[in-house]
């Protein structure tokens, strides 16, 4: 398997060996045997928040294909579990037409459920980790299934314990505790005034998933086989979390916002105020996006030396402009920044 075709910065070299699990059974004996014998193993969902080294990976990549969706309603509230290779816009779209909200801010967002824990994935004010009830894994340290709570999950802006530990949990399934009330709240600026609303307002969950789709659209953040500037890993950087006393020493047009560890900053703002402008590139294969500052794109022909290459500058220009060092918001395998 060659990775560049399961990922969607379409770079990454060869997989030593690899398979597809189409059960959770299978998923996990091809796990253990990988973890008997010593073989390093790479999960791969939907490819979308990875970046492999064009060497390759010298172990087991297995693809989870495990599929399955069921609803138990509880009180006011709707558990619905969706195994680990259900594709996760899909999923959005399933719980939206039977009802049940909450999911509708993260429309669009490429990947399947079994990846979305893993960074506590996130957009227009909405995290997975506030709406998970629960995570199925498969724990390779204890050699056991476990249930952990959200608490358990630990987690925080862009993390949690699988993105700290990803050796270890294997995600099976995941549990989403969703309303079936008829309005959802809007916790973004960009989004309320698309709909003619304010931060803090309410409206029906379906326009709320349109607009969330035309907006991220229009930012080149839902895939597109025809357009070059959604072959991406979505944003290749977090947004910097700062001290209060770091965040006063920026421009005062930075933007910023509160943080329990003082204020997180626009990666994006800090790229392009940093001299960077959308379409920067050093040559023709890998470029930042025409659409957002934040996505690293490969325009066809890149490698994954080349996208390391371009990360390498915007990082070292941003640090030189602003003394604030961006952190990959994408996983690395077998290639580093440093
Ligand atoms: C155009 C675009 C827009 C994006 N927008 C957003 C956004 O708005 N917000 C956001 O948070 N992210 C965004 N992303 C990033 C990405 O889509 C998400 O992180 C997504 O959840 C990754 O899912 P995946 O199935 O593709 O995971 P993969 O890329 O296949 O894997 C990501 C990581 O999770 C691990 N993993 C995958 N499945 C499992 C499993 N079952 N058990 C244990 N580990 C597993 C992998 O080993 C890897 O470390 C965007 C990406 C793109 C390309």
């Amino acid at each position: 398997m060659r990775l560049a075709d399961h990922t969607t910065l379409r770079v990454g070299g060869f997989a030593a060996a690899a398979l597809v699990a189409t059960t959770e059974a299978e998923l996990i004996a091809a796990v253990r045997k990988a973890d008997d014998m010593g073989t390093p193993v790479l999960l791969l969902g939907g490819g979308s928040n990875l970046l492999v080294a064009d060497e390759g990976f010298a172990g087991l990549v297995l693809q989870t294909k495990v599929r399955g969706i069921h609803h138990q309603d509880i009180g006011d509230l709707v558990f619905v579990t969706a195994a680990c290779g259900e594709p996760w816009d899909g999923f959005v779209s399933v719980c939206l037409s039977s009802g049940a909200h909450g999911l509708e801010a993260l429309s669009g967002i490429p990947g399947d459920v079994g990846a979305t824990p893993i960074q506590n994935v996130g957009a227009y004010g909405v995290e997975v980790g506030n709406l998970i009830a629960s995570v199925r894994v498969w724990d390779r340290q204890d050699q056991q299934q476990r249930d952990l709570s959200p608490q358990e999950c630990e987690f925080t802006y862009r993390s949690s314990i699988f993105k700290a530990q990803p050796d270890r949990w294997i995600v099976l399934a995941v549990t989403f505790a969703l309303a079936r009330t008829g309005l959802s709240r809007i916790a973004y600026d960009q989004l309320a005034e698309l709909l003619d609303l304010e931060v803090g307002d309410t409206a029906l969950p379906s326009r709320i998933r349109e607009s969330v789709l035309r907006l991220r659209r229009s930012k080149g953040m839902v895939l597109d086989e025809t357009d070059c500037d959604t072959w991406s890993a979505g944003s290749f950087f977090t947004n910097p979390i700062v001290s209060a006393e770091v965040a006063r020493q920026l421009p005062l047009d930075c933007p910023r916002y509160p943080a329990s560890a003082g204020a997180k900053l626009s990666a994006a703002w800090l790229i392009q105020h940093s001299g960077i402008e959308p379409g920067f590139g050093l040559n023709d294969r890998a470029r930042i996006s025409t659409k957002h500052t934040l996505a690293l794109t490969n325009r066809g022909q890149a490698s994954a030396a080349d996208i390391i290459e371009l990360a390498k500058i915007v990082r070292a220009q941003v640090l030189s402009t602003f003394a604030i060092e961006l952190k990959p918001e994408v996983r690395l395998v077998g290639c580093s920044l440093d």
